[in-house]
């Protein structure tokens, strides 16, 4: 067996971890506040070596219910960053957010159910995955994605 961290990316950037940006709905959460356990579990396990940033479309009106249940769902993140436009612009908000968020760190993967949001970031050049396509990610991710 491998050592459970046989990886970290901090020693590729001067002890700065790189990111993975995550979504909520429909990503992490299902319903407003249902865990979906399988991306909670890759994301806490990559928590171990990478800054977990999850990006919403959610407005920050909703900052504090939207803590609680990210909280009764265990998920393990740094930074949650809402929308401060209007949910309808989700996506360019995403893509406006993901530029802001390259100039800070590196980004290994941006992961969101929605296909339009995979293109935002694709647009400011991040890979991405969807949730339900995790398994293949985890493999692309160990081959290819580390960062
Ligand atoms: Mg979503």
């Amino acid at each position: 067996m491998l050592a459970a961290r046989e990886f970290d990316s901090r020693l590729l950037h001067g002890g700065k971890m790189a990111a993975i940006i995550v979504d909520i709905d429909d990503t992490l959460l299902r319903n407003g506040t249902q865990p979906i356990r399988s991306t909670i579990d890759w994301i806490n396990e990559k928590a171990k070596d990478y800054t977990i940033i999850i990006v919403t479309g959610r407005p920050e009106s909703t900052r504090e219910r939207t803590v609680r249940a990210l909280r009764d769902a265990g998920v393990r993140y740094s930074r949650l960053v809402m929308n401060t436009g209007s949910t309808r612009e989700s996506n360019q908000f995403k893509a406006v957010a993901a530029r802001r968020i390259k100039t800070q760190t590196r980004v290994a993967v941006a992961i969101d159910n929605d296909e339009g949001a995979r293109n935002a970031y694709r647009s400011a050049g991040i890979k991405t995955a969807s949730p339900t396509s995790l398994g293949e990610t985890t493999l692309k991710f160990n081959m290819f994605w580390r960062l």
